[in-house]
Order: structure tokens, then C-alpha cells, then sequence
């Protein structure tokens, strides 16, 4: 199943997307009071007949997609975690987290984004051009986290994720340099769209999807998620070891090469650049840079 929030007349809703992804149901008409996608997945698997059986389908044209669920804490990213990207990274003067010119990390590198900086689906990323003049795409699966807990083993983990969805995980990168932590470049407002929908993690095999980024329809970005240098489980794992993940919380798994820094010269994003990621089986993140 897929679940998106899309803002109808003004309303936010939690909604159940069609196959077509032209058709949506609110939840909250099938399952009353429901209406964060965080609620949904602490009662998903009593409740997923009931969603199954509904048939009440109205067209999403003309609704507005707003982030598939509002992290309530901030989203948990992962740097470096391709190699082709970790090269071309460090290979491009914009590395300060380098340790003697490694290129792959040897534990994953995890940093997060503010919650504030996540948009739907369409909306515009800003452009910031009084504060930066490098801002960059990156591509990425992100884990939706179902069951909760602390100390997660790895054989256990994907009992743990909810579903998938995609975030282009928006860096500047002269922020991202300048400041040595990465936290200011990458959280800026707007600079996570998320979405459309969370697919939920029966309809997916998060170690084997196509990941792709095209700027103006110009493949970028062209990976698999089994190349990721450090998987899913060892993710889950690392992060949960010592605080406890919840449901509903984000891990954007890392981006492939093909970053706006990975090209000579560097191709950076500008205004009414549009930017496309795609994931294979989830579908396609559009966003337009304002
Ligand atoms: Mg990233």
C-alpha cells in the first residue's frame, strides 16, 4: 500500500494512494481519528484489510502533496555510503569530514536534517542565493521506521521499517564546507523534499531498487541501492545501538555519485532547474528550485 498527506482544499490529509497514483482515499473516512502517518503505523497490521477492502477513490488532480509524514524528530541521514560517491566526494575539495584522504568511511557516517526542512512533492526548493551559490541534488531511498526500539540487531531490522519512500537530500555545499558540521548546509528550509507516498515495506525489496536523479531531464544520478556500502540493517542497527528509533522516524540511506560537486567543472543548481529522483518501485520525487 501507499500512503501519502495531501493538502485538499486547504485541509491536510492522510490519504491512501491508488496503484495508478491517481486516486486517493482519506484514512481518516476508513479508520476515524487517523490522521499522521505515525498513528497508521502503530495499528497498520490490524487495520490493513480494512484499508484493503475500501473503495471510496476520488482523483489526487488539483490536491497538493505535502511531505507523506512530518518526522517528528530530526531525519536521520547517512554520508558517504556509496563508493563511486565517497570518491568523487572526497576527490572534490568540499570534504572536510575526510580522515587522511580516505574515501569510504569505515562506520557510517550519520548526520541529520531539521524537520523543518522537509516539502512535498511539487513544492519549491529556495534557492538561498543571498547565502549560497553551490546548491546541490542528491538522490536518496530513505527507510521509514515502523516497530520502535533500541539495540536493534541487524537479523531483526527489517522487521523494524515500515516502508519506503524518497528524499533529495538538498545540500549547499560552501555551507556544508565552511561550517565543518554538516548540520547548517543541509537543513535549511526547503531543502528536504520527501514523498509523494511512503510505500509500505511488503510491496519492496530495500537492498535492490534503481535509484536515479535527472536535472531538467538529464540523467545525473543512475545507481542501485545494493551497492550501498553500508546496508539497511547495519543503519538500523548503528543508530538504534544507543537511542531508541521510533515509529515514524527517517533514514535517507545516502546518495549515489553523479552530485552536482562530482562533475569538473562543478554543475550546481540554479534557479528553475527541476529536479527529478526516482526510485525504482516507489516512483518519481518532482521539484522545482525557486
Ligand atoms: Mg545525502
Amino acid at each position: 500500500m501507499r500512503f501519502a498527506t495531501l493538502d485538499v482544499d486547504g485541509q491536510s490529509q492522510l490519504v491512501l494512494i491508488s496503484d495508478s497514483g491517481e486516486s486517493y482515499q482519506p484514512v481518516a473516512g476508513i479508520l476515524p481519528g487517523v490522521t499522521h502517518l505515525a498513528q497508521l503505523i502503530t495499528r497498520f497490521d490490524a487495520d490493513r484489510a480494512t484499508l484493503a477492502a475500501a473503495q471510496d477513490w476520488r482523483p489526487v488532480a488539483g490536491a497538493r502533496w505535502l511531505p507523506p509524514l512530518l518526522p517528528r524528530r530530526n531525519i536521520f541521514c547517512v554520508g558517504k555510503n556509496y563508493h563511486e560517491h565517497a570518491k568523487e566526494f572526497s576527490q572534490s575539495g568540499f570534504d572536510s569530514s575526510s580522515v587522511n584522504g580516505e574515501f569510504a568511511p569505515p562506520a557510517p557516517v550519520v548526520f541529520t536534517k531539521a524537520p523543518s526542512s522537509a516539502i512535498g512533492h511539487g513544492a519549491t526548493i529556495e534557492s538561498f542565493a543571498h547565502i549560497t551559490q553551490q546548491l546541490d541534488y542528491e538522490a536518496e531511498l530513505a527507510v521509514v521506521i515502523g516497530k520502535g526500539g533500541r539495540g536493534i540487531r541487524k537479523a531483526d531490522a527489517l522487521d523494524h521499517v515500515f516502508g519506503y519512500t524518497i528524499v533529495n537530500d538538498v545540500t549547499a555545499r560552501d555551507l556544508q564546507q565552511k561550517h565543518r558540521q554538516w548540520f547548517l548546509g543541509k537543513s535549511m528550509d526547503t531543502f528536504c523534499p520527501i514523498g509523494p507516498w511512503v510505500v509500505t515495506a511488503d510491496m519492496l525489496d530495500g537492498a535492490n531498487l534503481g535509484v536515479q536523479c535527472r536535472v531538467n531531464g538529464e540523467l545525473r544520478q543512475d545507481a542501485n541501492t545494493r551497492d550501498l556500502i553500508f546496508d539497511i540493517p547495519t543503519l538500523i542497527e548503528t543508530i538504534s545501538a544507543g537511542m531508541a528509533l521510533e515509529p515514524g522516524d527517517v533514514i535517507a540511506t545516502g546518495t549515489p555519485a553523479g552530485v552536482g560537486i562530482g562533475f569538473k567543472p562543478p554543475r550546481f543548481l540554479k534557479a528553475g532547474d527541476e529536479v527529478d529522483v526516482h526510485i525504482e518501485g516507489i516512483g518519481t520525487l518532482t521539484n522545482r528550485v525557486g
